[in-house]
């Protein structure tokens, strides 16, 4: 199902910054061992490599957890997020710092430098679904480096300058990076919404419905709970075509779809149109009586309310077929359909106007 745009950020952010994961590692361990450093202060060595790969584990972690969880805790979430995409490029950061300070580190410079520009291009392009953790990222990449530059003794300050412009030119970019990214991803989710739903109603469409019957029915399986599922068919509903016109049809269409909308209300209630005047709601957890109870209600509500057209009043009824299944092994939701569908069929036959929910 669609998601809103904050939770597809975030999650496009983790997906995106899955290479993270050893980056930073790798890094280290090729500048280490090339420069020859891991002979010479192999304990620092290792304890960096082992910072780097601690990092590259929690992001690792943090996208197992999100991708597997589906209500993962907001706050938690942000917090890991910036973690990770501060922690590790702080450190390569500040070790760039450290190799313009400290004569041990010297020979690693060039390569530090050259790496931290490396990530810093990537890190913008992965970061662009959220500006806010874009900016951390380039702000806490370049202040050390930045700082250590002024403050060193003789002052490079050409070279601090050359870093605020490279900065800026950085964060530039991360902003156009996120306009386009929110524009597109809004229109995904705007399509997504679309695809989903019916045009004449604005309730769920039939693949919509095929969907979520069969997510509930998982769920429900997973839970050792109940599904009901009420089919709803107006009737003689082409009379009402040939009489008064289509237009008259689709006002009817819509009026009936609200009524059920008004009965069905709770929050798991799922209504849908799945075909010309034929609905659906599907009702998970719940007792057969308490839906045969609602169904009855819905009928009575629909055939109580004319619907108006043109200074006209038009009677509609409806009929409908209830049906529960409890998901196991043996059975899947088509069965849960077709019993539904054969109820209402009876109903149909049974004179219209009618409930049907036992054999
Ligand atoms: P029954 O009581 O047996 O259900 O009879 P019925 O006339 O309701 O059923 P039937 O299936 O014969 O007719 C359904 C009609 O619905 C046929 C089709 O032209 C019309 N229809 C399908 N979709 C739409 C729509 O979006 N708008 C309008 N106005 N009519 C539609
Ligand atoms: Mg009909
Ligand atoms: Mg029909």
């Amino acid at each position: 199902m669609t998601v809103n745009l904050h939770t597809r950020r975030n999650r496009d952010l983790e997906k995106r910054s899955k290479n993270g994961t050893y980056v930073y590692t790798a890094i280290w361990a090729v500048i280490g061992i090339g420069t020859n450093f891991y002979e010479q202060v192999p304990l620092l060595f290792y304890s960096i490599l082992c910072a780097f790969l601690c990092f590259g584990l929690v992001r690792f972690l943090t996208f197992l957890f999100t991708s597997k969880s589906n209500s993962v805790n907001a706050r938690l979430w942000t917090c890991l997020i910036y973690f990770n995409a501060i922690m590790p490029t702080m450190l390569l950061s500040s070790l760039l710092s450290v190799s313009l300070l400290h004569p041990l580190f010297e020979p690693l410079f060039l390569f530090l430098l050259l790496s931290v520009f490396g990530v810093l291009s990537g890190g913008i392009v992965n970061f662009s679904p959220r500006p806010d953790v874009s900016l951390a990222y380039v702000l806490t990449t370049i202040l050390p480096p930045f700082f250590t530059l002024l403050l060193i003794a003789d002052g490079r300050f050409m070279e601090a300058i050359l870093l605020v412009l490279y900065g800026t030119y950085m964060l530039l970019l991360s902003r156009g990076l996120n306009h386009e990214y929110t524009l597109l991803t809004t229109q995904q989710i705007e399509l997504e919404k679309l695809n989903q739903q019916d045009s004449l109603t604005m309730i769920a469409n039939r693949r919509s419905f095929d969907h979520i019957l069969k997510e509930n029915w998982a769920l429900q399986s997973r839970t050792n709970g109940k599904i009901s599922l009420m089919l709803i068919d107006i009737d003689y509903f082409k009379r009402i075509n040939d009489q008064y016109g289509h237009l008259a049809g689709d006002l009817v269409i819509q009026q009936v779809a609200e009524t059920i909308k008004r009965v069905c209300r709770r929050v798991s209630d799922v209504v849908a149109r799945i075909g010309g005047e034929e609905f659906a709601v599907i009702i998970s957890a719940t007792n057969h009586e308490e839906i045969v109870h609602l169904a009855e209600r819905l009928r009575v509500s629909v055939s109580n309310e004319p619907i108006k057209y043109k200074q006209q009043s038009l009677n509609v009824t409806v009929s409908l077929g209830v049906a529960t299944l409890s998901p196991n092994s043996s059975n899947t939701e088509s069965e849960l359909f077709e019993l539904a569908d054969k109820r209402l069929y009876c109903a149909k036959e049974s004179g219209r106007n009618t409930t049907i929910h036992q054999d």
